[in-house]
């Protein structure tokens, strides 16, 4: 890209521009070639190109972490979202200490497979929870079982133990990363106006208004997933009753399609693929709940464009007829006119992805605080 479009697309200034583009050249993070003369030039103007800057995924990288239940993923990615390596370890002990150990070994292993010259210059996590934005401490994830837990600390005592103390953390909700993720890189590229839902054992949301990260007085905003219902309906973990994800997540989906309890995530997908009319009718009062929880979003919030990730990815389309019935009975018209519903683009990888951009956030904010 020309440094001359990049000066447009941020709306910094020329110099702005290209001093933060000479720091992340010399951190080794893109190059600048000279560009091709520019065709036009204004009268009296003798208009020197602009520079084309490309990125340099091999050479610099954050590594990104989304810690689910019962495993946590990871991966090298460079500017850009390019992923370089990745890894997915399953859990055994879900305590917020040993989370943070295994993350940061899972980490060691991508960094030290060797590559000649390779910096990373951040650690961005994504957790099922109500994350406090200004420290990194999970509040309250209850399909983790974790209540104010100092995780964005935690990892970083884990680093400092495993001898990489100096990497940068920052600690994000699954929802919001997604919703980071699809907006920057995906779906919702140019959509200032998104709700991202990503349906799992729980139901992880991220909402984007007018360009901008709906955060909240203590960045707990977006927890839909405990959106009430269903009156009376079953115990969520978070105490309440009927919230959304007990209807739509992964355990109504286990019981709705009669797998034995404790099924993984992959038994339900494999039964999503298959598909077929017994499945829809079996799924049928959980499309109804999903079409309900998605009239609340378009009522409060108005969003242009819905993206549905994790196990909705392969619900939402099996049964889309039913979800839009239950969707346009309880939306109200205006909004509802406005409203698409579409799958990630990113597929499985919005969340890692948008811890991903979470971590760079530090380094292109100000990329010779990295240079040291
Ligand atoms: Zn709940």
């Amino acid at each position: 890209m020309r440094r001359a479009d990049l000066t447009g697309l941020t709306g910094l200034n020329r110099s702005t521009i290209a001093g933060l583009v000479a720091e992340l050249a010399a951190l080794g993070a893109v190059t600048q070639e000279p560009g091709p003369p520019a065709r036009a030039n204004p009268p009296g103007k003798a208009g020197r190109p602009s520079p084309v800057v490309r990125t340099c995924p091999e050479t610099v990288q954050v590594l990104a972490a989304d810690v689910a239940v019962g495993h946590i993923s990871m991966a090298l990615v460079g500017l850009g979202g390019s992923v370089v390596a990745r890894c997915t370890a399953p859990v055994s002990d879900g305590s917020p200490e040993a989370m943070a150990a295994l993350l940061v070994s899972i980490g060691r292993e991508l960094m030290g497979r060797p590559e000649a010259g390779r910096k990373v210059v951040g650690l961005g996590v994504s957790v099922p929870g109500v994350v406090r934005g200004r420290d990194g401490n999970v509040r309250f994830a209850p399909n983790l079982g974790w209540e104010d837990a100092p995780f964005r600390d935690l990892v970083a005592q884990a680093l400092a133990a495993q001898g990489l103390g100096s990497l940068p953390v920052r600690v994000g909700n699954d929802g919001d990363l997604g919703a980071l993720a699809e907006h920057l890189r995906g779906v919702a590229r140019g959509v200032d106006d998104l709700v991202f839902v990503e349906g799992e054992v729980g139901v992880g949301c991220g909402v984007i208004i007018g360009g901008r990260a709906l955060g909240g007085a203590g960045g707990y905003a977006g927890e839909l997933g405990h959106m009430t219902v269903r009156r009376g309906g079953r115990r969520c973990r978070c105490g309440a009753r009927g919230c959304w994800e007990t209807e739509i997540g992964t355990e109504a989906l286990i019981r709705a399609l009669g797998l034995p309890d404790g099924s993984a995530e992959s038994d339900v997908v494999a039964l999503l693929r298959v598909g077929g009319p017994k499945r829809v009718a079996q799924l049928d009062t959980v499309a109804h709940f999903l079409g309900i929880g998605l009239a609340n979003v378009v009522n409060l919030l108005n969003p242009r464009l819905i993206v549905l990730g994790g196990l909705l990815r392969d619900l939402y389309p099996m049964v889309s007829a039913r979800v839009g019935e239950a969707l346009a009975g309880a939306a109200l018209a205006a909004p509802m006119e406005q409203v698409t519903l579409a799958l990630p683009e990113l597929g499985g990888d919005a969340v890692l992805l948008g811890a991903a951009e979470f971590a760079w956030q530090d380094t292109l904010a100000d990329p010779a605080t990295v240079l040291g």
